[in-house]
């Protein structure tokens, strides 16, 4: 991936539309530009424009005019990329765009390949790994909670919590290194409480980023959501009121299994995954054969369980033994007690049970009739609000950073160990190094593997 020749790419979607964008990147981008432009007023050449200029114009193949386009002009190293980039707006047809591509392709630059532009602005510094794997992220992103994720993490969020605590870490691991030289003496550089107190903030910081990945791996890929009841308790129904009024765009969720059928429903801005609806929506007797075996897996996966049950067949103490089983997958259980139309909502579920179970949330509901949907998916939305803490904290949401941070607080743990056996400076200083090494990967501040480089951008679209 890594070269510095010029590229180019459509930036804006394959198709028609109203204006199409082209954008040309690396240190002749202006010159090949220059190439096909011809100014609207006068005899204008880019190379001799300001960097951030728009410049209206022609594109033109020898003497024949293609479009009449905009130039936009950035000069490296305040650009995306970092390197010298001009954007050409033209108008949307895909006849222009292909004709503006060839041409570009005729004067010698290249066809960018997927994320290769992201790349650049990496390789350039404009922005850490990090940084550019949230703007994949972003592109990608579908709703409201995964937008936000993926814009914070955008603007720095992790570097920026990360940086100063690593710099105090190198610091220590220098000073602890020099150690080594006056081992004769027995002196001591690195002033061993304060390397606890650092020790202590930084796993504290590493500790939250890790466990907000709960929370941002499911905003992330969509909160799978289990319904799990009797036949006939009325699941279907239930799907299809929920889905009722806002069935939700998206279904190209990467990374989630497309075996089962799964209905995305977007509530408060976050999106709900139902898992395996295919099964849920047959018919009554296929319900039964599906068996308690592939409940059991629908709740392994989930992250909600919605236990559903009609009121008018299930005794409390059915449903408590339910609850109990439901509670141990460690899921967020929501309790609902289905056809009230029948009887009277106060009743439908007792302050006893209500009592046992302090940590479900209890809800009376039906699904034919429409009544309790609304509070349904209010109490969706407000128990996974809930996993996630303040929202302006960093949540991470990808399992390469996971495993980053995992990776560090183990190596922290030892570094403590070390600590405790009054080990060497110079060994410590190699534990470490290790952690400054893992917590590096994310930012990709230390040599990250070419294959991952290649995993992690190959995932872009070209053009970004
Ligand atoms: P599933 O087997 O759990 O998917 O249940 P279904 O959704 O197929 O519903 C079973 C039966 O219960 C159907 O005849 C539904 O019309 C009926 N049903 C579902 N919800 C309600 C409700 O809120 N009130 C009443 N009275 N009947 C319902």
């Amino acid at each position: 991936m890594l070269s510095n020749d010029t590229i180019c790419a459509l930036a804006t979607a394959n198709g028609m539309g109203a204006i199409a964008v082209i954008r040309i990147s690396g240190p002749d981008a202006i010159t090949k530009a220059d190439e096909i432009f011809q100014s609207k007023f006068g005899n204008k050449k880019l190379l001799a424009v300001d960097s951030h200029t728009v410049h209206l114009g022609y594109v033109k193949q020898n003497n024949t005019l293609l479009d009449e386009a905009l130039f936009t002009v950035f000069k490296g190293p305040n650009s995306y990329t970092g390197e010298d980039v001009v954007e050409i707006s033209t108008h949307g047809s895909v006849y222009i765009q292909q004709k503006v591509m060839e041409l570009l392709n005729r004067i010698g630059v290249r066809n960018a390949n997927p994320g290769e532009y992201t790349f650049r602005a990496f390789w350039n510094g404009k922005m850490d790994l990090s940084q550019a794997e949230a703007v994949a992220d972003l592109i990608a992103s579908d709703s409201q909670a995964s937008h936000e994720i993926a814009l914070k993490q955008m603007r720095g969020g992790f570097s920026n919590q990360i940086k100063e605590l690593r710099e105090e870490m190198i610091n220590f691991a220098a000073l602890m290194e020099l150690e080594l030289d006056f081992s004769e003496e027995d002196v001591e550089f690195a002033n061993r409480d304060k390397f606890n107190e650092l020790l202590n903030k930084l796993q504290n910081t590493l500790k939250k980023l890790a466990d907000s990945f709960a929370y941002g791996n499911v905003i992330k890929n969509g909160v799978p959501v289990a319904i799990v009841g009797a036949p006939n308790a009325g699941k279907s129904t239930l799907l299809n009121a929920l889905l009722n009024e806002e069935r939700a765009i998206v279904s190209d969720i990467e990374g989630t299994t497309r075996d089962t059928i799964e209905e995305v429903l977007n509530i408060n801005g976050i999106a709900f995954r139902f898992i395996d609806t295919a099964g849920l929506r047959t018919s009554g007797d296929k319900i039964e054969q599906i068996g308690i075996e592939k409940t059991r897996e629908k709740i392994k996966q989930a992250k909600v369980v919605i236990h559903l049950y009609d009121v008018h067949r299930m005794t409390e103490q059915m449903v408590a033994q339910q609850l109990d089983e439901l509670l141990q997958s460690n899921n967020i259980v929501l309790n609902v007690a289905n056809k009230i139309d029948e009887t009277s909502a106060k009743n439908a579920i007792s302050d006893e049970l209500k009592k046992e179970f302090p940590d479900v949330i209890h809800l009376a509901i039906s699904a034919r009739e429409n009544i309790g949907i609304e509070e349904l998916k209010q109490a969706l939305s407000n128990q996974v609000q809930q996993l996630g803490s303040s929202s302006d904290d960093t949540i991470v949401s990808n399992s390469r950073h996971l495993s980053a941070l995992q990776n560090t607080l183990k190596q922290i743990h030892k570094i403590r160990e070390g600590l405790q056996h009054n080990l060497p400076g110079d060994l410590l200083a190699i534990d470490i190094r290790e952690a400054l090494a893992y917590l590096g990967e994310i930012t990709g501040e230390i040599d990250v593997d070419q294959d991952i480089l290649g995993t992690i951008f190959g995932k872009f679209c070209i053009g970004k």
